[in-house]
């Protein structure tokens, strides 16, 4: 060891900066206090403070989502379906009380109930229903049962008719829902067309003048209340699967000869 090798000199001790120590102290018990309470499970925190969290994490509820344009779904292709008389008089009565109104009505739900399960929008429609005037759709049949007075032995069967002024527009149409009907309906009931007694009362129906004229519209008898009261009264479903199948059988264009039936 020489004097050109001096000693070190002892470093000066650094100073230590106590404020500085406690804000560095202070800060991080601040900023770890803050952590924990961000992952405390919700079920430990204040019933507030779960609220609040619950509701920062939310996702958005409908009515955040309803500010968004959403995609306008089609409108399904509508069917009218009138139940006869229906909140407007009791049509034909028999003797013992049963009247048409009550019949129709109820064949009249069910061809809505399974032209629904179809996947079609469909109106039930009251006798005068205000929804007639100008009514749009792909078919619209009225459903009426024949009288319950005794005729003769013949008196049984179903009638089919459309308007009698059918613009030509939609004549095809209109043949096409008739034959469509009267193929499905003979095949589900066995009742069979009574083309005889197809009336002025039928084809002048007041509902043909009430829709838009492009609109296809039938009305059909199901039956007479006094020789076919059974089928009327008791087969009601038989009834409204030969009137739901004869309007499919006419909007998917299918083979309406009675051999073509599904
Ligand atoms: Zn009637």
């Amino acid at each position: 060891m020489n004097d050109l090798d001096p000693k070190p000199r002892p470093r000066p001790a650094p100073r230590i900066n106590s404020l500085r120590v406690f804000w560095n102290v202070a800060l991080t018990g601040a900023l770890l206090a803050t952590l924990f309470t961000t992952w405390t499970p919700l079920g430990l925190m204040p019933y507030g403070l779960t609220d609040r969290f619950t509701e920062m994490f939310a996702p958005l509820d409908d009515s955040g989502l309803a500010a968004f344009p959403t995609a306008t779904p089609r409108p399904r292709p509508r069917i009218g379906i009138v139940a006869g008389h229906w909140q407007n008089d009791s049509g034909a009565v028999c003797p013992d009380g049963l009247q048409e109104v009550d019949i129709n009505l109820e064949i009249a739900t069910r061809v809505r109930d399974r032209l629904t399960a179809a996947g079609f929008d469909v109106d039930l429609l009251a006798e005068y229903d205000d929804r007639l005037n100008f009514y749009q759709g792909l078919a619209l049949v009225s459903i009426h049962a024949d009288t319950c007075a005794f005729i003769n032995n013949e008196a049984s069967g179903y009638k089919v008719a459309q308007a009698l002024g059918t613009p030509l527009l939609i004549q095809e149409k209109a043949n096409r829902l008739t034959a469509c009907l009267r193929a499905r309906y003979e095949a589900a009931t066995g009742l069979r067309f009574h083309a005889g007694s197809v009336t002025r009362d039928m084809t002048n129906y007041h509902t043909f003048e009430e829709i838009h004229h492009e609109t296809t519209a039938v009305i059909i008898e199901t039956g007479f209340m006094n020789l076919d009261r059974q089928i009327l009264t008791q087969g009601q479903d038989q009834v409204a699967e030969g009137i739901a199948n004869g309007v499919l059988c006419f909007i998917n264009n299918e083979d309406a000869s009675p051999s073509g039936a599904p």
